[in-house]
Parts: structure tokens; sequence; C-alpha cells
């Protein structure tokens, strides 16, 4: 054993060397964004069959194995990625992901981990300040007026999380005896797909999101919440939540929460916001205005593995009513989060997860280690400059943005192929093939746009002229007919 301590460290210096160098190169764009092989190519260039049976991954081979891996991953930290809404991570990130690796601390109960347990909570604080609501004074005690929070393994347990807060508030006896057919939700015709499974998942049948219009890019019209009352009324329905997207995952557009917190404060009804990827511009103080109206939701679900640089995952889910975490899972137990007697809170009682990660380690390391500005600064950057970006294709006769943008999400039209849904798919399929760059398509209204978020902070102006020259060459060469990957 004593080898093996020391092998662990020449391991760690071994990964933190390789790692160093990979994020570099990446960064520097030296190779291309995605090589994709075929699965069992890389599962035999991985040796994978052979170390499982026999191990040996060790201080000899372990940097071959690694360049392979590395190799044929997908490069977050090269300029060119221009894809999914997933974080860049920051270094700060990366670090409490190996210190979780090592102390291993599932402090969803406080004993399992008094220190991450406490950097969670201090981390829901923060966020629940940054909506405009009332943090705890005291950590230990949560009877104290204030908002509540829990933090999730991702978004789309958050979503749930919050829409099983608001069943608990519209139907009381729905945990217990289970609900009739008489409860719905309105959101909009795009609410993110994670919602409409939320709503199966809880028993309401997927035909209980009742869709509200939508305008041409696919925000939601306020007015057309108060029919959909009326309908309600009409068929006896009672409104479980009304969702609002801040913002829409495709385009990156914010719906109106503030005429929306309207309709539901006049109507006595949950309103939960979706923030998973847009809630983060709450930190910057020119893009904040976007969100205007948040703070008088009931719920808000917040991604920090979107725009707060953190890996995947980590979201939270926070409500403006300290009892609401208290009410998700009415079920015995749910009592000890305000009457426990053992130092700290347990998280467990009102989680979905019952071993749950460290996560919120990894968005304090981030603000630790650049405080909060620099965060608030990135979001501000990123909306700023895919603005600029949406400009500079507007500018390019051959190209059209779709809209303004608001955030950091654009999509755009190929003018040659505008309207026509495959073309535009192909494009986007055959630049990922290629692997120079990593972008994204997004159907809006039924018309098929080319799609990239900027999640990467050194993606400049002549990585996104590069994209265009890109999208043109593949488009002459899909004329003829010679598309290839090279
Ligand atoms: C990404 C996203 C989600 C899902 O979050 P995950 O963390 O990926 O589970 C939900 N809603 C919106 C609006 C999103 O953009």
């Amino acid at each position: 054993m004593e080898n093996a301590k020391q092998n662990f460290q020449q391991l760690i210096e071994q990964v933190a060397y390789q790692l160093v160098s990979y994020i570099k190169s990446s960064q520097d764009g030296e190779m291309k964004v995605l090589r994709q092989k075929s699965i069992t190519t890389l599962a035999q260039e991985m040796k994978l069959e052979q170390y499982i049976r026999h191990g040996g991954l060790n201080t000899e081979s372990i940097e071959s194995f690694l360049t392979t891996f590395l190799d044929n991953s997908q490069h977050m930290h090269h300029p060119q990625y221009m894809g999914h809404q997933v974080a860049t991570p920051h270094w700060g990130s990366t670090l409490a992901d190996l210190i979780h690796g090592a102390i291993n601390n599932p402090m969803n109960i406080y004993e399992m981990g008094p220190s991450t347990a406490t950097i969670e909570q201090t981390v829901i604080n923060w966020m629940l300040q940054k909506i405009g609501w009332y943090p705890h004074d005291s950590l230990d005690n949560f009877t104290d007026r204030g908002g509540s929070g829990l933090i999730t393994h991702g978004g789309s347990l958050a979503n749930l999380t919050a829409l099983l807060a608001a069943r608990a508030k519209a139907a009381p006896d729905g945990w217990e005896q289970g609900v009739n057919n008489d409860l719905v939700v309105l959101g909009s015709e795009v609410s993110h797909y994670s919602t409409a499974r939320a709503v199966s998942i809880m028993g309401l049948g997927k035909q209980a999101l009742w869709s509200a219009k939508v305008d041409d890019h696919e925000v939601l019209k306020p007015e057309s919440l108060q029919p959909l009352y009326q309908r309600a009324i009409h068929e006896g329905k009672s409104i479980m939540a009304v969702v609002a997207n801040a913002c829409a995952t495709s385009t990156g557009l914010y719906d109106p929460l503030d005429e929306m917190a309207d309709f539901c404060e006049e109507n006595n009804l949950w309103f939960h916001v979706d923030g998973a990827h847009g809630a983060s511009a709450l930190l910057s103080d020119r893009h904040r205005g976007l969100l205007r109206g948040i703070e008088r939701a009931d719920s808000v679900v917040w991604d920090a593995h979107k725009m707060l640089r953190t890996s995947a995952l980590l979201a939270a889910v926070l409500f403006k009513d300290e009892k609401a975490v208290g009410q998700i899972f009415q079920q015995k137990g749910s009592y000890l989060y305000y009457e426990k007697e053992n130092p700290g809170i347990d998280a467990m009682p009102h989680t979905l997860e019952c071993t749950k990660s460290g996560i919120a380690t990894k968005l304090f390391w981030v603000l630790a280690t650049e405080g909060e500005k620099s965060l608030a600064d990135f979001v501000t950057n990123q909306y700023d400059k895919t603005f600029q970006f949406y400009q500079y294709i507007n500018s390019q006769t051959d190209f059209e943005c779709a809209y303004t943008p608001e955030s950091n999400i654009l999509c755009f039209d190929y003018l040659p192929c505008k309207g026509n849904n495959e073309l535009q798919l192909e494009i986007a399929k055959h630049i990922v093939e290629r692997g120079h760059f990593y972008i994204t398509s997004a159907e809006v209204n039924g018309r098929r746009l080319l799609r990239f978020s900027l999640m990467n902070p050194l993606t400049e102006t002549e990585h996104i002229r590069g994209l265009i020259e890109e999208i043109r060459y593949v488009f002459t060469e899909m004329q003829t007919g010679k598309v290839k990957g090279s």
C-alpha cells in the first residue's frame, strides 16, 4: 500500500501536467474542436477491455492512455466550441471536482460533510440575494424569515422539484392521496422538455401542460394567459403553476417575467421561472433588466454549469418562501429541517437525490478565486459579444440573424438555404463532422436555423468570421457533392 500511495502522487502529478498542457493547446485552438471516431475504434485505441480485465493503468501507461482519451474528447476550451450550453470550466471548478473526488463527502446530511454542507448553504444564500430574496441571517436556524433553496444535480431535477413544491400548494393532499385529473400547468410551447417531463412524472399527464401562445420568435405572449385561465375555470381545472423561460433554450430570448408575474399575482398562482441558462444575467448590471420581475416568482431554477463556469452538474432551485422547501415531499421526516437538534442543516429530506455530491463547492471555488465581479463581467461580456457577432453576421449579404439576441445564444440563416430545413441541418451536420467548429441548430417556429451559444470567454470576432467562411465553404462543397471531413 505504501507503494500505491506514492504512485497516487505521481499519477496526480502526471494527470495535472497533461491537463495543463491539454487546456493550453485547446485554448490555442491547435487541434480540431471535435474528432469523432467510431465507438469500436475508440474502445480499441483506449484498450478498454484490456484495462478492465487486467488492470495496468499506472505511471508508465497513463500518459498514453490519457493522450488518447483527451484527444477524443469534445474540447470545451477551444475558442471554436460554440455548441451546447455547457460551461467552459474555470480552473477553480476543476480543483473543486478533484477535491470532492478525494474526500467524497456526500453532505446531504450535515454530519457527512459539515464543511461542504456549509459551503452549499452559503452558495444558496448568495443566489437568493442575487434574486432579491432574503438570505438566512443564521445558517443554523431556518425558522428565520427568508427564502430557501436546494442544490440539485442539474436543472431538470430542479424543475421537477420546483413543480412538486407548486403541487404541494395547489393540492396539499397530493403527496399522500395522488392527484385527480384536475391540475394543469401553463407554460410556453417552447418550455424546456424537462418541464413536460416533470408534469408527466408527477402523474398529471403531459396533456396537463397547456401552451400559451408565443410570438414569431417564440417568446410567450402574456395576453394569451388569460384565455387559458378562463378555459381552466370552464373545464373545472386548477392551475398548479405558470412557467416562464428565462431564457428559452433554443433562441436565448426571455419571456416577459413582470407581466407574467402580474397575471400570477392577480389570480394567486404559483409562478415558476426556469432560469437554468439565463438567471445568471442577475449578476450583470447591464443585463439584469432582462429578468425584471424574477423576484416576484415563487420558484426559480438556476444552473451554474451553464453560465457560471462550473463543470456539469450544478443547479439550484430557489424559493421565495422559506417554508416551500419543507413542503416538497410531505412525508415523515420533513420536520427535521426545522427542528433538528444536531448542528447544521440536512438537505436530504427535501431533495430527490439521496446521496448527493458536494457540487456547490465548484461555484464557491470559481467565486473564491476570482471574486463575484469577475463572474459578472464574464456574463456581461458573453452577452455583449453575442450582440457584436449578431451585427457582424447581419452585415454579410448572404447571412441573416433571425432576431436581435438578448443573451449569448444566437440563431441565424444562411440565406442560400433560407426556408430549407434539410439544407440548414445538413450544413450544421457537416460542420460538426469536419470538426473545426462545433455549433448546433434549432427549430424556431418551424424553421431550422443555425445556432451558436457563446460559452467560451476566448471566442472572438475572428472565430465567428472563420465560422462564416466555413459555412460558405461547406455549402459550396455540398453543391459539388464533395464535403469530407478535413
Ligand atoms: C438547460 C436547460 C434546462 C435543463 O437543465 P439541465 O441542467 O441540463 O438538466 C432546463 N431549462 C432550460 C431553460 C435550460 O436551458
